[in-house]
């Protein structure tokens, strides 16, 4: 299937490992021009080299925390300063920690805000005027199967993402007459480091093994087993497409079937 995005102009935030990292790949992929970020700049810059010279793209990587509303305008800028443009937009960032309710502090609360929802609206509000200029915009954020089906001990998630939902269902309303899809992905349990970090916070509160985690959120899932990075990303990227030209204001899971409503 031809995507129709070759050239196109694709920022994805957070993107040095994990799912960020897997969909920056998949744009290079089909040809994009990439734009990355993440906070550490050597990861960052080893995940870009080894994209720009496995699919022969250009890239441009900057180290930047995404919750600093500053940095994110001065990336938008260079990004379509370099490139001309920004077509294609996906916001993502770590997750928040796994705690109760009791357990989250007011700073917890107001990180979680800042890195999980506030980051989404401050790349936003800096693209959408350059993809209302072209009449052609993507923005796809990844959130959490949270959105649908919240999980125990993720308060901090399961609040805040809904946030998410409810901002991206707005811009598709607000833009669509601009040629501006907007959608939500939300990842299940899938193989990466944040995985690692709540089976850790999960088997230091129960006594449990880390291991009896992954396989009893595989074991939850219809497909048992634990979703790959790639699979998100290549659902993102097929949004992103021309191929998915009806689609938006939605919320898609990869989620390898587990949330359990209709
Ligand atoms: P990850 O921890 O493997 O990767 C997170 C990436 O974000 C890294 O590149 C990191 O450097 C970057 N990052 C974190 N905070 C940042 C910040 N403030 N500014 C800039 N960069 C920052 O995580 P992942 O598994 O790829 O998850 C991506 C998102 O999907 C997270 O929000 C996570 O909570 C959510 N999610 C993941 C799963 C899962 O099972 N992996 C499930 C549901 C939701």
């Amino acid at each position: 299937m031809n995507l129709g995005i070759k050239d196109r102009v694709a920022l994805v935030a957070a993107s040095s490992q994990g799912i960020g990292k897997a969909t920056a790949e998949a744009f290079a992929a089909e040809g994009c021009r990439v734009a990355m970020c993440a906070r550490n700049p050597q990861t960052l810059q080893s995940a870009a080299d080894r994209i720009r010279e496995q699919y022969n793209v250009e890239v441009l990587a900057e180290p930047f925390d995404v919750t600093d509303a500053a940095a994110v305008t001065r990336f938008v800028a260079a990004v379509a300063a370099q490139f001309g443009s920004v077509d294609i937009c996906v916001t993502n960032a770590g997750g928040p920690p796994a705690k109760g309710f009791l357990a989250a502090s007011l700073e917890d609360w107001q990180r979680a805000l800042a890195a999980n929802f506030l980051s989404t609206v401050y790349f936003a509000r800096e693209v959408i005027p350059h993809m209302q200029k072209k009449k052609w915009g993507r923005i796809i954020t990844i959130t959490s199967i949270t959105t649908k089906q919240p999980v125990a001990d993720l308060v901090l998630s399961n609040a805040v993402r809904a946030a998410v939902v409810g901002l991206v269902k707005s811009l598709a309303n607000e833009f669509g007459k601009d040629g501006i899809l907007v959608n939500n992905v939300g990842p299940g349990f899938t193989a990466t480091d944040r995985l690692k970090e709540l089976a850790r916070a999960g088997a230091a509160s129960s006594g449990k093994s880390e291991q009896e985690f992954f396989d009893r959120w595989a074991a939850d899932t219809p497909l048992k087993r634990l979703g790959e990075p790639r699979e998100l990303a290549e659902t993102i990227v097929w949004l992103a497409s021309q191929r998915a030209s009806y689609i938006t204001g939605q919320t898609v899971l990869v989620d390898g079937g587990m949330y359990k409503g209709l």
